[in-house]
């Protein structure tokens, strides 16, 4: 067939999925995402979720010109695209004083933090300005790089993965013009500032710093200009990766500090801190012939000693001894070498995970309003979440995806592996569910003195909910073992599929367990982030931390909270291809995604009823061609021009309803002929 020949629809195929016409045919859906990936169209709309194709190249649909072309026009009447979803929460958020958030899911690598910044970056430059606006602009979009380079790492899925989840508040005044914002941040993946996969990068700052920071700057910290010389950044054997430049990117985040609000006095600590944990890393232990760990490395705890203002004799001692009181006393009781080179790792994850929460509120500082004749209480708000894992928020029903949630997070802060959509009552039960539940066993296991180990966590476990008909383990009801299962591990069926958690750690990480004596001695440094990071509170026992785990339920029951007080648009990513490769659609790959994040039941749930409104002018500016008593313009009420063209057409009473300011229309392809008709 001719080019030339094609409908619009056979070469882009429908830019709703509403309008296909096979709509339960997953064959259909993904033909149709291919068809309009091919094309470069990567947007497509269900009714108003926005389904996204990351193309992997760089396309022409973001310019300023495009921005314009989506403000302030309704949906429908231009093609799918974020701008037109960014557009319309806005207005929404204007005219109805409603608050919104735009939940951003999908795999890693699918777009999701791409696409949050596109948002950003569409009310940036949209929305009313003025020279203190502008400030809260430019802040708002400065911090992307900044938390990027503390917060993201080259993983294998994504050179640009984002190793914790964000949730963003952009606050607008009534003029509608951006005047603060607000961020908060889960889950960063700390295990990986000591140790990466292979293929696998650390987080890109300690890249950035030792390509691209100044001679002077690199004498001062005592670091070599050499990532290979580093033990925290030779594990994943991945230096350079070919899509990063760590040296310009260097300069854009030392830009982006500066106009964040970050004094020189704040970088020059912040700088310290990274190039104490890359020191720390390099701290090495030698074994007396007791089995006693002694310091083989003196100009790393000379180095460590200077730039976080402790006393190094002082550090050395805690970094090869624990704290113990016996009988009221209290004794330093040596450490061997394997349990010195976890305290030192243990100390490398509290410093660069408290130092990332400091960083956060440093620039929620900065984002902060200034204004004192306008309250936040008077804002309006836009939120952004871009979480990885977040799929459970596929349906629109919130408060049954709510435990679900939970759980998923809970679990996923341990492993930081995808959990699947699963929305199940029984399972988050046995996950949540006070004194009975995964949680609560693992926090009981943490506070037990004495022998408490993973192992004896999933014995507990196995004691517990042993019998629980979504819980398996190696351990059969008759005392004999499963074989297939480790020895070291728990599965969980869950609604969507079986998934396995191996337990190894598990204790550890939920206590974030940092020896006593190491708090103490970050409690006397003189670094000032460190001194706001480490609380002498923390010392004493009244003021216990909260375990990982509990701490994620409550903050996470927070986040739910917000959102559930705003009204939600969705964006749904789909990655292409594992490749990163522009181009490249892998169907099998895609079918998967499509099922868990529930596509298919969006569109079910969209076709159902009344599946297309479209408001009365927006149907009749698009429409009013196909009537000659419509066309060029109708001058009576909306309702009764829509009511002239509806029968015109053909349109059958049980097919369409008039609302208040909406045509409903039952069945798409009653659209889908009136669409045709436009073409023809
Ligand atoms: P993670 O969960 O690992 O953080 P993510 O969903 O946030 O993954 P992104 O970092 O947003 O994924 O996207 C991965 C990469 O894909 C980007 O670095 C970029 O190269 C490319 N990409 C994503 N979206 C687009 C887009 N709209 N246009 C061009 N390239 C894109
Ligand atoms: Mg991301």
């Amino acid at each position: 067939m001719m080019e030339s020949a094609l409908t619009a629809r056979d070469r882009v195929g429908v830019q709703d999925f509403v309008l296909l016409e096979n709509h339960t045919s997953e064959v259909a859906f993904i033909e149709n995402l291919r068809k309009r990936f091919k094309e470069n169209l990567i947007y497509t709309y269900i009714g108003s979720v926005l389904v996204s194709v990351n193309p992997y190249k760089d396309l022409e649909i973001y310019t300023k010109q495009h921005m314009e072309r989506y403000r302030g026009v309704n949906f429908y009447e231009v093609s799918p695209h974020i701008y037109a979803v960014s557009d319309n929460a806005y207005r929404s958020m204007r005219t109805e004083r409603r608050d919104q958030c735009m939940l951003i899911s999908g795999e890693s690598g699918a777009g999701k933090t791409e696409a949050s910044k596109k948002v950003l970056q569409y009310y940036a430059v949209t929305c009313p300005a003025s020279e203190q606006v502008q400030t809260v602009k430019d802040r708002l979009l400065q911090s992307n790089p900044v938390l990027e380079a503390f917060g993201n790492a080259k993983t294998l899925r994504n050179d640009n993965s984002s190793r914790f989840g964000k949730y963003m508040d952009i606050q607008f005044d009534f003029r509608g013009a951006p005047v603060g914002g607000h961020i908060l941040n889960y889950l960063l993946e700390k295990s990986r500032v000591v140790h990466q996969s292979h293929g696998e990068r650390n987080f890109h700052i300690f890249y950035q710093l030792i390509e691209g920071g100044e001679e002077d700057l690199l004498r001062r910290l005592g670091l070599e200009r050499n990532t290979q010389q580093y033990q925290y950044l030779v594990k994943g054997n991945c230096p350079k990766v070919s899509s990063i430049n760590d040296r310009s990117d260097w300069k854009l985040v030392r830009k982006a500090l500066s106009v964040i609000g970050f004094s020189d006095d704040d970088v020059e600590e912040l700088l310290n801190i990274i190039a104490s944990v890359l020191h720390l890393g390099n701290v090495q232990f030698g074994g007396e012939d007791s089995g006693n760990a002694y310091i083989t490395t003196d100009t790393q705890i000379k180095y460590l000693a200077r730039l976080l203002g402790v006393d190094g004799s002082v550090l050395k001692e805690a970094l090869t001894h624990k704290k113990i009181t016996a009988k009221g006393e209290e004794l330093m009781s040596p450490l061997n070498q394997e349990q010195a080179s976890s305290a030192r790792d243990a100390l490398s994850k509290a410093i660069y995970g408290r130092t990332f929460t400091w960083l956060v509120n440093k620039i929620n500082d900065s984002l902060a309003f200034k204004d004192d004749s306008f309250s936040s209480k008077n804002a309006s708000v836009i939120g952004l979440l871009d979480i990885y894992g977040f799929e459970v928020f596929q349906n629109n029903r919130w408060e049954e995806s709510n435990c679900g949630l939970y759980y998923s997070i809970a679990l996923l802060c341990f492993q930081w592996e995808p959990v699947q959509y699963f929305n199940n009552k029984i399972i988050c039960d046995l996950v949540e569910e006070k004194f009975k539940g995964i949680i609560s066993i693992l926090d009981e296991e943490c506070l037990r003195p004495g022998d408490a180990s993973d192992i004896t966590f999933l014995e507990k476990l196995e004691d517990t909910v042993g019998g629980h008909v979504h819980f398996l383990s190696h351990k059969l009801a008759d005392g004999k073992t499963r074989k297939v299962m480790g020895r070291d591990e728990f599965r969980l069926l869950h609604y969507a599929g079986e998934v396995n958690y191996s337990v190894n750690g598990f204790l550890d990480k939920n206590n974030d367990l940092l020896f006593r004596n190491l708090k103490e001695v970050m409690c006397m440094s003189e670094n000032k982030i460190l001194t706001q990071c480490f609380d002498r509170e923390e010392l004493t026992d009244r003021k216990r931390p909260e375990t990982t785990a509990t701490q994620f339920k409550n903050s996470l029951a927070k986040l739910m909270e917000i959102l559930m007080s705003k009204e939600p648009s969705y964006v749904r990513c789909i990655k292409p291809n594992d490749a990163k490769q522009a181009g490249r659609f892998d169907e099998v790959l895609i079918r998967h995604q499509v099922k868990y994040l529930g596509l298919m039941e969006n569109l079910r749930v969209r076709r159902a009823g009344f599946a297309y409104r479209r408001r009365y002018e927006v149907f009749l500016q698009r429409y009013k061609s196909l009537c000659p008593d419509t066309w060029p313009n109708w001058d009576g009420r909306l309702v009764d021009g829509v009511s002239t063209l509806v029968k015109h057409l053909g349109y059958k009473p049980e097919e369409y309803k008039l609302g208040r300011s909406k045509i409903f229309i039952r069945f798409p392809k009653t659209l889908f002929a009136t669409e045709d008709a436009l073409e023809v």
